[in-house]
């Protein structure tokens, strides 16, 4: 069951706790090998902190040493791309498709899987729904 989502930027507020509406709503960036992700080898789905949304599939997570939970795809759909010029670089900011929240940046060409590109996630933007759970 999906659950509604909120209408407005309060409603996010209510509903999430500060670090995780910084994050998800402002775009913002928790500290490298802070999440509680990093290093998570378990296996399940990924899931969106704010709507629930199926993200990433744990087949796709890899190490990259980077300090944040990275994967080389996304569930087909799930998420949404563009471009960010902030910070002094051009990036490509990756958002939840449902619930438009902000989940990281995504990265190609740096050759660490066969698919050359990495999803590099904010650990407070997902939430792991371990296999034997569903
Ligand atoms: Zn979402």
């Amino acid at each position: 069951m999906e659950t509604e989502l909120p209408r407005t930027e309060d409603e996010w507020r209510v509903r999430l706790s500060p670090a995780e509406y910084r994050v998800l709503r402002q775009a913002g960036t928790e500290a490298p090998w802070s999440g509680e992700y990093v290093a998570t080898r378990t296996e399940g789905t990924y899931r969106c902190r704010a709507c629930d949304a199926e993200l990433f599939s744990s087949d796709t997570k890899f190490d990259s040493h980077c300090g944040w939970p990275s994967f080389d795809d996304a569930l087909p759909g799930a998420v949404t791309v563009l471009e960010d010029r902030t910070m002094g670089m051009v990036r490509t900011e990756i958002r939840c498709a449902r619930c438009n929240s902000h989940l990281g940046h995504v990265f190609e060409g740096e050759g660490f899987t066969p698919k050359n590109v990495r999803h590099c996630v904010n650990s407070i933007s997902i939430r792991l729904a371990p296999s034997e759970e569903q």
